[in-house]
């Protein structure tokens, strides 16, 4: 099989089955385990395989959840209450395509979806009412890659075509 050539700097893209390093803006650094991609040997470029783009929005939507469990219950507050804050009714909290994206963060309390007061007041000004998340050990690292589409952007979608020479 011919090896796919790096369109930024010419190398070759060499296929990788291991743990994958990328920055979330709202968890910061994860790591996928096992994570299946193509990586230029010359300048680091990297293809997402079909299926590890998923696997990395569900790592960042179950790291979220997870650390949004650990927030205060009192810092959550009903539909009702983010709808008065929002000034809007209920059924348009409830119909709103950006929240029930997840740009508020959101944890289910009793079977009821409840909201984060402080994300609903951010999101009120600027529309994305996610803060970062991040793990009380978590120090940035230089050798992370910014992956700039995250829950609630546009599709799940790897952030390249997929590379044509696929292992299935
Ligand atoms: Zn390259």
């Amino acid at each position: 099989m011919k090896p796919m050539k790096c369109p930024h700097c010419g190398g070759t893209y060499i296929e990788r089955h291991e743990d994958f390093r990328f920055d979330d803006h709202v968890c910061g650094t994860l790591v996928l385990p096992k994570a299946a991609f193509d990586k230029c040997d010359s300048c680091g470029d990297v293809l997402l395989h079909p299926g590890t783009g998923d696997r990395m929005s569900a790592l960042i939507e179950k790291t979220i959840h997870h650390r949004l469990g650990r927030l205060p219950v009192g810092d959550f507050i009903m539909a009702k209450q983010a709808a008065t804050l929002l000034d809007i009714s209920v059924q348009a909290f409830n119909k709103h395509r950006r929240i029930q994206r997840g740009f508020i963060h959101q944890v289910e309390l009793d079977g009821h979806k409840c909201y984060h007061r402080g994300s609903v007041l951010r999101f009120k000004k600027t529309s994305d009412g996610r803060f970062p998340l991040a793990s009380a050990t978590q120090g940035k690292s230089a050798h992370t890659r910014t992956v700039s589409w995250g829950r609630g952007q546009a599709g799940n979608s790897p952030r390249r075509a997929p590379p044509v020479h696929l292992s299935v």
